[in-house]
């Protein structure tokens, strides 16, 4: 019952293949549902790496389409949101505006210019202290669990992309964070992309996962898949990592409501 809900399009300017690719990688891989989960739009044309406000009617119309292409394979409808402090109206709109099976929350944005995952701010690592940094980013991913707007929030530790990590144990940024992602009845995503970057590790570490697992936390398992060939990365050793941790289910999304299903 292996899903993928978190894939991208080449509507955000960083991704490559067409849907119908990712599908047929998905069925290679031998997954039983997916769902396509682009960068939303923002009111204005705020970065490079998502679509522009005018794409949205596209977006919503190439997964249609891919549906109708594949009326037998379950392909649901998500959008991966930046959860940016000022713009819950926005999200609020965008949740109004199709039949969403899910929304994803992020975290990108630890001020409103700077995307913490964009190496073009490279060097903006040098000039703040990293647990600084780490503490930024975990206050806004709190927040973001505390919203109320999303059903699944993505890649926990996505601070870490560059390899940077803070000294001792990371716990004492993780607690409040995972309070609130279980006290506000949220699914978390242990994602593989972690593995193909500089971190060379599952978002979020072993760590936050048994903490999660501690608090009740239910999980999804994504790739963030951003070209075909991603599908489904390395989800043999995420999934046999959940479980050691001792998760026997996921969760599965339709019509924004989360269902459990055994591992
Ligand atoms: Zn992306
Ligand atoms: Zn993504």
């Amino acid at each position: 019952m292996a899903t993928d809900y978190h894939m991208h399009t080449p509507l955000c300017g960083h991704a490559t293949g067409e849907p119908r690719e990712y599908v047929l990688a998905a069925q290679a891989a031998g997954l039983t549902e997916i769902g396509f989960s682009d960068h939303n739009p923002m009111p204005t044309q705020f970065d490079d790496w998502r679509m522009a406000p005018d794409q949205f009617t596209e977006y919503l119309k190439l997964i249609a389409d891919v549906q109708a292409e594949f009326p037998n394979y379950p392909i649901r409808l998500g959008l991966e949101c930046d959860y940016l402090v000022g713009y819950e109206e926005h999200i609020r709109h965008l949740a109004a505006q199709a039949p969403w099976d899910y929304l994803i929350g992020s975290v990108h944005y630890i001020t409103p210019s700077w995307d913490v995952d964009n190496p073009k701010h490279l060097k903006k690592w040098t000039e703040q202290p990293v647990d600084e940094i780490w503490t930024l980013y975990f206050k806004e991913y709190t927040r973001m669990a505390e919203s109320g707007l999303f059903d699944f929030v993505a890649h926990p530790d996505l601070v870490k992309k560059f390899g940077h990590r803070p000294e001792g144990d990371l716990s004492r940024f993780y607690t409040e964070t995972l309070n609130a992602i279980a006290e506000n009845g949220l699914t978390m995503e242990v994602s593989t992309a972690g593995l193909r970057k500089d971190a060379k590790e599952i978002y979020p570490s072993r760590q936050f996962i048994e903490m999660a697992y501690a608090r009740r936390i239910p999980i999804v398992i994504n790739s963030d898949a951003h070209s075909p060939a991603e599908v489904a990365y390395e989800f043999k050793q995420a999934t046999a990592l959940v479980k050691e941790i001792g998760y026997t289910k996921v969760m599965q999304f339709k019509d924004r409501k989360a269902i459990p299903v055994d591992l």
